[in-house]
């Protein structure tokens, strides 16, 4: 057997740098490395771990990474043993025909109603013109899909076909999609035609101008002489898959974008059997069953709507999916009536346009709602109560990220829980623990960091950015502020992450910081958010000025308009002050703007 010293010469021949290694004398027994050859190493891992490790590549493993990697590695055997990572692939599990009748309605959206036999020869056949429009697998597609039945059967297409799509939300701009871009060198964009408010397609074309790796733009009506795909030729297509790549269950299904705290929204790999687990199991903890008809008025493009549990929750349950318009709670409203809705998930901030529509028109007749499910940002107790109560139906606060984190009060609940707390973990295989700044656990009851583990959550983000999102045993920083009740639930009481939370949609204030930054006339500033009667929070920003005074808001809007920020981050207030307060340390002291903007007014002025 060799001793540590010989490990640490071999790890030191695969390029781990020997500081890391020093008083680490638990590592071999940890790696349960017996050899001190490379070759054995390789076979160690492989045969005791699971693990392909190729000592023989240009690229440096550190010791973090392969007891990552065999950590990974061990996790899985336990998922899979307990049945929470299953061999399916995600689109069969989705769309299987053999659990429910494929003669079921399945998606609704623009005036008509699929079956579910006809949606999964849907997705067969888009992913054979794809392939026949040069989509490969392997390929990486961004697509920017509004809530249209189209953009769906195109996702769970390029899932079949082996390429994976990278979902955006669609009012990103070209700037700050490009990084997600060039990330994973993305062949094909997919976006909606212009429309009366956004372009997506001058979004694709700027991409497309950027990055020469964007050979292809999907979009409806698309003109080949454009070098465009014909959205709606590929969705129209009925047949065979083609035989593509072998596909893996533990291979990337697709990726989310992550909202990010500093600027470039991070790639989120999902998994085939990790999003099929989670896509169960809070499709089970919503109560979606065949009966049930989910209505998305949230954008598809985020996780909640998408499959936590989302579209892709009712249709693995052999339910129905009603794609509706996002942002008109009078046409939603009637779309459940029409569509004799079950089941809709809202931010906080939807919830409460539906109740002030609700109050002008008692018309439709919403007695078939059983849950509306709320979350993207924490609802408070209030609104909770009048929801149940206008609209009859049970309240389902749902506390998750896109990185897999997902928390749901349950069904049968009491009231007090779940208008109160943001409920418990969907996967029975997830580890959380609540810690403090110097990440040391705290009591229950005490407010803490979430950190969460799981086989629903990621490991690492794609390409391993941000390192220091994860611990070194491989739990998930969330960044939000909890307190863990003695049941297990959790209540979400704040954030550590530099993120201002505007009705669901996530603002990084470093990057508006930093564009705003480059103004000629702008000394220094700050983002906080300050309180919003609808949106919960908005965007506040401080600033100090330049050479000749501070500019106004409107034309720092119009600034980090054109420098390509999304409309949703720009700031609906800007203070002006001689000196941006700082901390004992030296950093802005954002605690004490939040103060100073909810002294100034409550209220934003419009
Ligand atoms: P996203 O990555 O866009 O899914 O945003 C995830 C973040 O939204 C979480 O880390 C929380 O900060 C926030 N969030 C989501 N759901 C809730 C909730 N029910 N209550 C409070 N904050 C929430």
């Amino acid at each position: 057997m060799a001793d540590i010293g010989d490990v640490r010469s071999v790890l030191t021949d695969l390029g781990i740098a020997a500081e890391l290694l020093r008083g680490d004398a638990r590592l071999r027994a940890d790696l349960g490395l017996d050899s001190v050859d490379l070759s054995q190493l390789q076979v160690e891992l492989a045969e005791g771990h699971g693990v392909r490790f190729d000592p023989w590549t240009g690229h440096d493993p550190t010791v973090r990474e392969v007891a990552a990697l065999v950590r990974e590695a061990t996790a899985a055997r336990e998922y899979r043993r307990r049945g929470w990572w299953r061999a399916g692939l995600l689109d069969e599990a989705v769309l299987d025909t053999r659990a429910h009748p494929g003669d079921r309605a399945a998606l609704t959206g623009d005036g008509r109603t699929l079956c579910r036999a006809e949606l999964d020869a849907a997705v067969s056949g888009c992913a054979a013109r794809l392939a026949e429009g040069g989509v490969l697998p392997g390929d990486h597609v961004l697509v920017l899909p509004p809530n249209e039945p189209r953009f769906l059967v195109l996702v769970l297409a390029l899932i079949r076909l082996g390429a994976r799509p990278v979902l955006a939300p669609p009012a990103l701009t070209a700037r700050e999609l490009g990084p997600a871009v060039a990330a994973v060198g993305a062949t094909a964009v997919a976006v909606a035609g212009p429309g009366r408010r956004s372009d997506p397609l001058r979004t694709a074309e700027e991409l497309r101008v950027r990055h020469p790796s964007l050979r292809a733009v999907l979009v409806p009506g698309g003109d080949p002489a454009r070098g465009h795909l014909d959205l709606d030729a590929c969705a129209a297509a009925r047949g065979a898959a083609p035989p593509g790549g072998s596909r893996d269950p533990s291979g990337t299904a697709l990726f989310l974008l992550s909202s990010g705290t500093t600027g470039a929204p991070r790639l989120i790999p999902r998994t085939h059997e990790a999003f099929t687990h989670l896509v169960r199991v809070s499709a089970e903890a919503s109560g979606l069953t065949p009966d049930s008809v989910y209505l998305a008025v949230l954008p598809v493009a985020h996780s909640f709507a998408f499959g936590h549990p989302g579209v892709l929750g009712a249709l693995a349950q052999g339910g129905r999916a009603v794609l509706g318009p996002t942002g008109d709670p009078a046409a939603a409203l009637e779309l459940v009536a029409r569509e004799r809705v079950t089941h809709c998930a809202l931010t906080p901030a939807v919830a409460r346009l539906w109740l002030d529509a609700r109050a002008a028109h008692r018309g439709p007749d919403l007695s078939s709602l059983r849950v509306l499910q709320v979350g993207g940002a924490r609802l408070d107790e209030a609104t909770a109560a009048r929801l149940a109560e206008v609209f009859g139906c049970r309240v389902q606060q749902v506390y998750g990220m896109s990185e897999g984190v997902l928390n749901l009060t349950r069904l049968d609940d009491p009231d007090e829980v779940a208008f109160r707390t943001q409920g418990r973990p969907a996967s029975p295989g997830d580890e959380t623990r609540v810690v403090d700044g110097r990440g040391l656990p705290v009591a229950d009851g005490e407010t803490g960091e979430l950190l969460v583990r799981g086989p629903g959550v990621i490991g690492a983000y794609h390409g391993g950015a941000e390192p220091e999102a994860f611990t070194s045993d491989g739990f998930l920083r969330t960044g939000d502020l909890v307190r863990r009740h003695r049941s297990g639930r959790f209540e979400v009481v704040g954030r550590v992450k530099d993120v201002i939370n505007r009705g669901g949609e996530k603002v990084p204030a470093g990057e508006l910081e930093a564009l705003v930054a480059a103004h000629p006339r702008v000394g220094a500033a700050a983002a906080v958010a300050m309180p919003h009667p609808v949106l919960g929070e908005a965007v506040c920003l401080y600033v100090t000025g330049g050479a000749g005074g501070a500019p106004g808001l409107r034309e720092i809007r119009r600034f980090l308009g054109e420098a390509g920020l999304a409309p949703y981050k720009l700031p609906e207030r800007l203070v002006e002050l001689p000196e941006l307060p700082l901390t004992g340390i030296g950093k802005v002291d954002k605690a004490r703007l939040r103060a100073d903007i909810r002294a100034r007014e409550t209220t934003p002025p419009y």
